[in-house]
């Protein structure tokens, strides 16, 4: 059944091949026969970026710069001073796009004893009070044995948000409002996601994780607020910036913002990015949300990433192409994420 089903795919994909091929080598052809194009006044001087449609004004070499400064203040695990610098980077940067920003301090209990941990918050007002948050987490994983820098594993989801922070901040403003929250503590402390857990007085039967501190305190707060009802949807980089990039679809996301999300990368040309294999996560940032009735969406690739957490995750393993693959499909998904929401409210 997969072995036809295979083959079946590859002769249609030949046979697209072969069409696409003829259309390049037909076009030009057609075009000189056109006499409309040869009139057409040509525009010199004019910023490619803004005039290709199917492109945002997402800039990846700037969200690369941000990747490159996080991994210079080394390695970032909750609690430590090189977490703090860069969440004054990060603070410094969204300020200065005219964004709104808010830190959320707030004290845990790890299995290395209590750390002080701080969600940021960046809020870019729609006309709507009605919420969609975009979100990374901005620590890295502890470990003892070697450094490790996180380029891709919180680095560049990091990089990446500010870009689309400032992208957004200079559209103008939104049908909804935007909250552009970097998580901190999304990391375990112990070597793998399971290994640990930490004391639960409100339920001592019921030990609490040893991971999501961030996202898992940011829910709790929304419920506490009672705004959880005003966020509608939540979408989350993670590990997103790698240069043979190609993700999955995370099995636990909201089917129909994935949806958008990947037919969105599809017509803008990054069906080699966006791929429809499946990419088992089990849990990140966006499940409190998830738990919480949510809808919400990874963007993430786990599974072909060889060097995650391993002292090989450094800057050479990411590149501005993929960061602006990802940052230009969000930018241009998001209308429509806008209308979607809007058109369920009515
Ligand atoms: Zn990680």
């Amino acid at each position: 059944m997969t072995i036809v089903n295979t083959t079946l795919k590859q002769l249609l994909r030949t046979s697209f091949h072969s069409l696409m091929l003829g259309i390049v080598l037909v076009f030009p052809l057609l075009l000189l026969g056109c006499p409309s194009s040869t009139n057409k006044p040509s525009e010199p001087n004019s910023d490619t970026s803004t005039n290709d449609s199917s492109k945002s004004n997402f800039d990846g070499d700037r969200a690369f710069e941000h990747v490159r400064k996080q991994v210079e203040f080394g390695p970032r695990p909750a609690g430590s001073a090189e977490l703090e610098k860069a969440r004054g980077y990060i603070i410094d940067q969204l300020k200065s796009y005219g964004l709104k920003v808010t830190t959320d301090e707030f004290h845990a209990m790890t299995p290395l004893g209590d750390r002080r941990m701080v969600n940021v918050t960046a809020e870019l007002p729609g006309e709507s009070n009605d919420v969609i948050i975009i979100g990374s987490h901005y620590d890295t994983k502890y470990f003892k044995e070697f450094k490790f820098v996180g380029a891709n594993d919180g680095g560049a989801s990091t990089g990446a948000l500010m870009e689309v922070a400032r992208v957004l901040a200079a559209k103008g403003k939104p049908k909804l409002t935007y909250w552009f929250v970097f998580f901190d503590g999304e990391e375990a402390f112990c070597k793998n996601w399971d290994d640990c857990h930490n004391p639960n007085p409100a339920d001592p039967k019921n030990p609490l994780p040893d991971n999501l501190y961030g996202s898992r305190h940011y829910v709790a707060q929304l419920i506490d607020k009672n705004e959880l009802k005003r966020v509608r949807a939540m979408i989350l980089f993670d590990m997103m910036g790698y240069k043979n990039l190609h993700l999955g679809r995370d099995e636990l996301s909201t089917t129909w913002l994935q949806e958008i999300v990947w037919q969105t990368a599809k017509q803008i040309g990054y069906s080699q990015q966006f791929i429809d294999g499946p990419e088992g996560v089990g849990d990140d940032d966006h499940a409190p949300f998830l738990r919480a009735g949510i809808p919400a969406l990874d963007i993430i690739q786990l599974s072909t990433y060889e060097p995650w957490h391993t002292k090989d995750d450094t800057l050479d393993k990411v590149s501005a192409k993929s960061l602006k693959a990802v940052g230009d499909t969000i930018v241009i998904s998001l209308p429509k994420i806008e209308e979607r929401i809007l058109s369920r409210s009515r």
